[in-house]
């Protein structure tokens, strides 16, 4: 490994209150699938590792599908009435449970954050917290569950009858979950679907399933009824019969577009939650705070390596302050210390996929043979290490042709263009695929206006780079970005059924008119 040091070798350590849920194999954990009443086992094991160095830390069982077949039987037999026949109130205290039963554990699942999904230690304690907050945030959600009531007096057909249309579980919800926030997305997930009493049923991602695990056993701990929840550790290329299994109601998945497309064609009729790819956009006007927003779009590039849906990868600036713009970006990028995760100073670490840092390279290379200039980055300094990467194309249509315009390189990737004015920035940003979310800097109110109104994206940030955090603002994509919405309170339409209920009174001499 050239340029990142490490601080040793990599060593992970199963928490002692997730003991039972782990076989020992030749010394090291064999995770065990949870099949909605039972801690199970597979046919045969895949391993786990860290991408700190690439080394093995452990395994998993894949379950076979005679296992996956009884879980789902369970879930869709006992596990969702079990939910749902949770009192409302009791269902809220188990969630409250959860947290404190995670509070109790931020150690041991910041650690395998840190070990198996490569955070810097300051995300995975973020991570961890954004999950106790979301869970004790959940009575928020509640306000959304809740129906109308219709009078029949105003068509001669409906005359003394009365409609109530009310909200119901689905059922079973299957949530799919990515490599970049394992353990917030299964929260997140299992939030918004337990709440309104559906069970569920969790698909880990099989780069850094271990947080996972862990939540299901403190999920169970804190009451969640046990045949009311699964986890069934598949691989996404073999999930196909998983997803398309009549047993299932809802999918709710945050994953790529290339994925979420494959699941659309596997699944058949069910309800939808697709939080997909994106990169963001940052537009910059020449009236904006530049050095603020030099910094925080360098945030947005660099966070977590440049593995979130809403991290930024297109910078377009306003003519006047372009050049100043692009030099303090650099400047920024300068700054963010690359290497061990576990080193406290180390702002940006791994990526999970040695074959993403290959995109990057081949990305820059493309870049550069089409006439863009290398601000910054561009090396790799290992095989799953890089550099912050700022990529200049002063050419609107060669941007446009570009590999790392036209797809999502799951990195620290951006490029920089200079526009003439909003409808300029409005033209490019619209002509992606992708909208999932966009950022203004700037203060000329009567632009921003502009830019709000004709922005194709799920979500617009004035004067702050793309963020999602807890949910407490709404988010999710149009276009190639998704489906739905998470967030507090949103989601809750999408994981639940209107029924409608008639009441007839004609003729019984009981109506009074409204
Ligand atoms: P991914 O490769 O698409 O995988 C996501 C999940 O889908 C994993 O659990 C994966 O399983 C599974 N999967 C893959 N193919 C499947 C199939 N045919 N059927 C069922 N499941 C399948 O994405 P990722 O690399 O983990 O995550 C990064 C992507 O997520 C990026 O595109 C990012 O933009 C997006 N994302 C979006 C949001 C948002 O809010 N819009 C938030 C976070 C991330 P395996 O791991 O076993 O392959």
């Amino acid at each position: 490994m050239t340029g990142v040091k490490l601080l040793g070798p990599v060593e992970f350590e199963v928490g002692e209150a997730f003991a039972d849920i782990v076989d020992r194999v030749d010394g090291r954990p064999v995770f065990r699938p949870y099949l909605a009443g039972e801690w199970g086992r597979g046919e045969r094991v895949r391993d786990i590792k860290s991408p700190i160095d690439l080394s093995v830390i452990g395994a998993y069982y894949v379950p076979g599908w005679g296992d996956v077949d009884k879980a789902l039987e369970r879930l869709h037999g006992s596990g969702r009435w079990s939910a749902r026949n949770v009192p409302g109130e009791r269902r809220i205290r188990i969630l409250e449970r959860l947290a404190d039963l995670i509070e109790e554990r931020r150690d041991d699942i910041a650690q395998a954050l840190v070990i198996n999904a490569g955070k810097p230690i300051k995300s995975a304690y973020g991570e961890v917290d954004a999950s106790i907050d979301r869970l004790r945030r959940a009575s928020l959600d509640v306000r959304k569950l809740i129906g109308d009531y219709i009078p029949g007096d105003w068509d001669e057909h409906t005359l003394e009858s009365e409609g109530l249309v009310r909200r119901e579980p689905y059922g079973v919800v299957l949530a799919i979950i990515p490599f970049n926030y394992p353990f917030f997305d299964t929260v997140n997930k299992f939030t918004y679907s337990f709440l309104p009493g559906n069970a569920f049923a969790v698909k880990p991602p099989s780069a850094d399933p271990i947080p996972v695990f862990y939540f299901i056993k403190l999920a169970l701990e804190a009451g969640v009824p046990p045949d009311a929840i699964a986890l069934l550790p598949i691989p996404g290329k073999e999930a196909g019969r998983l997803v398309a299994d009549r047993r299932i109601n809802v999918i709710s998945l945050t994953g790529s577009t290339e994925t979420g497309v494959e699941v659309l064609k596997q699944a058949g009729i069910k309800q939808f939650i697709m939080e997909l790819g994106g990169g963001d956009p940052a537009i910059v006007l020449e009236d904006a705070d530049i050095e603020s927003a030099a910094q925080k779009i360098a945030a947005g590039i660099t966070s977590y390596s440049g593995q979130r849906c809403d991290s930024i990868k297109l910078i377009l600036a306003e003519k006047p302050i372009y050049g100043e713009l692009k030099e303090l970006i650099v400047e920024e990028l300068k700054k963010v210390r690359i290497g061990d995760p576990r080193d406290p100073g180390v702002g940006m670490g791994p990526l999970i996929d040695p074959g993403t840092a290959d995109e990057v390279i081949e990305a820059v290379k493309e870049a550069l043979d089409a006439g863009a200039a290398l601000l910054h980055g561009g090396r790799k300094l290992g095989p799953n290490y890089i550099e912050p990467t700022l990529v200049e194309v002063t050419d609107k249509e060669t941007l446009m042709r570009l590999k790392l315009f036209r797809d999502e390189i799951f990195a620290s990737i951006a490029a920089i263009t200079p526009v003439r004015d909003v409808d300029e920035a409005i033209e490019i940003v619209n002509s992606r695929r992708y909208g999932l979310d966009a950022a203004i800097f700037g203060k000329d109110i009567n632009k921003i206006r502009k830019l709000i109104r004709h922005l194709e994206v799920g979500a617009v940030y004035i004067n702050e780079y793309p963020r999602h955090g807890i949910g407490y603002y709404p988010f999710g994509g149009r276009k190639d970005s998704g489906i739905g919405r998470e967030g507090i309170g949103y989601s809750i339409d999408q994981v639940t059924a209107l029924k409608t209920i008639v009441y007839n009174y004609k003729g019984k001499g009981i109506w009074e008119y409204m």
